[in-house]
């Protein structure tokens, strides 16, 4: 079979290269495959996606649905993926629900740079738990707020109310 000239492939194939070394360096990317959950504040893996702990959080139980997948936006996701996704964050709120009783959520995704996002190769949904009396929604997300409590310790509870079944009897 002959090869057919198509040029604008070249800049196509520079561009999938490049991907492929964004992701390389792509913290999203990195932590996963690891495969060291407690360090990395995993909380639970689902098919097409994780649950993290965001570790410079908005407000205490401040969670992050990340696919696996290196992609900085939703239209770029398979259907399946962006169904596992929205699965997993209804799973994120209940969880939270449960664990840590909040009055209401804030959900969010902030695409691109100019909106805000943190890495914003890698398109990932903020789950962040509220309580009467917290501060709103605006400058939560302009500005990190310091929050006391033991990320570790609420890894531990949160780990427990996503796995029941593994963590029975163990740890209080
Ligand atoms: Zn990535």
């Amino acid at each position: 079979m002959k090869n057919l000239y198509a040029p604008w492939r070249e800049s196509f194939i520079e561009q999938l290269d490049t991907d492929k070394k964004k992701a390389k360096k792509c913290l999203f990317c990195q932590k996963p495959p690891e495969k060291d959950d407690a360090n990395n504040f995993i909380l639970d893996r689902a098919k097409h996606c994780y649950v993290m702990l965001n570790l410079y959080p908005y407000n205490a139980g401040h969670l992050m649905v990340i696919p696996y997948r290196h992609c900085k936006d939703l239209d770029l996701l398979e259907e399946h993926e962006r169904l596992d996704l929205m699965n997993a964050t209804a799973k994120a709120t209940k969880i939270l629900k449960e664990t840590l009783t909040p009055d209401g959520f804030n959900l969010g995704v902030n695409l691109g740079k100019g909106a805000g996002a943190g890495i914003p190769g890698h398109l990932h949904i903020h789950v962040v738990p509220r309580w009467n009396g917290d501060t709103n929604f605006m400058p939560i997300l302009a500005d990190t707020k310091h929050i006391s409590f033991d990320l570790a310790k609420l890894y531990q509870k949160l780990y427990r109310a996503y796995h029941p079944e593994k963590t029975k009897g163990r740890l209080k």
